[in-house]
């Protein structure tokens, strides 16, 4: 069977990674959560002063970019990749709420994806990898062989984050679940840099109303008529 690269891209919490991790353990692929990598800048940006309150200064940023190291550690236990922030894991910190609310911002910045684009198509240089994100289609593997874009109703995404944080003991409400998932939408449809759109080429799934199993048996299928 031949390696494919898999590119999966849409809105916020539509359980992309989900479906990312599964294809990969399930295809033996390499699974990478850039929407992680834009954290961890975040992450970086909030404890480095590049944040007035909730205003990003960019300049600050971009100054400091170089000092922002990458990489990814995998986890036994979870079956995945923690992501390391200058060699430190920053995993669980960056899904906090306060990280949500201020990555659209840095991730709208044209050398922050300048800087995570490339890191992006190196790591996929080899095929063989699922990548979920929101420009993954579109700019980093536009010849992907395999484009997914996910979608599901606002509704079920807010239950599904609510309750996943629920689950991690990360304090926050439905509405400001819901109130996040929105701003960061339209952040990223809107944004100058590599908006949040679906390639022209991407097969939609929508899963509001499927299981775990059944989007898994979806894309796999679709795999199936490409390898
Ligand atoms: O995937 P996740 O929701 O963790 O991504 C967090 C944020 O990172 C997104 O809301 C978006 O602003 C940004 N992102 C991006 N491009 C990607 C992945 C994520 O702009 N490829």
């Amino acid at each position: 069977m031949n390696r494919i690269t898999i590119a999966i891209d849409g809105y916020s919490s539509c359980g992309k990674s989900t479906l990312a991790k599964q294809l990969a353990k399930e295809l033996g692929y390499t699974f990478v959560d850039s929407g992680a990598m834009y954290r961890a800048v975040a992450l970086y940006a909030m404890q480095n002063g590049c944040f007035n309150h909730h205003e990003l200064n960019e300049n600050c940023l971009v100054n400091k970019l170089d000092e922002i190291a990458i990489q990814f550690t995998f986890n036994a236990s979870r079956g995945a990749s923690d992501i390391l922030l200058n060699g430190k894991n920053v995993e669980n910190e960056i899904r906090q709420m306060d990280v949500s609310n201020k990555v659209s911002q840095v991730a709208a910045v044209k050398e922050v994806r300048k800087k995570l684009v490339a890191i992006q198509q190196e790591m996929g240089r080899n095929k063989g990898v699922v990548m979920d994100g929101r420009d993954i289609g579109t700019v980093v593997f536009p010849h992907a062989e395999l484009k997914i874009f996910m979608t599901a109703r606002p509704e079920v995404r807010a239950a599904r984050r609510y309750a996943e944080l629920e689950t991690k003991g990360e304090p926050s409400t439905l509405e400001e679940v819901r109130k996040n998932l929105e701003t960061r939408d339209n952040i990223d449809t809107t944004r100058k840099e590599d908006p949040l759109k679906q390639a022209e080429d991407a097969i939609v799934l929508d899963n509001s109303g499927l299981s775990q199993d059944e989007q898994l048996s979806l894309a796999l299928n679709w795999v199936s008529k490409l390898t």
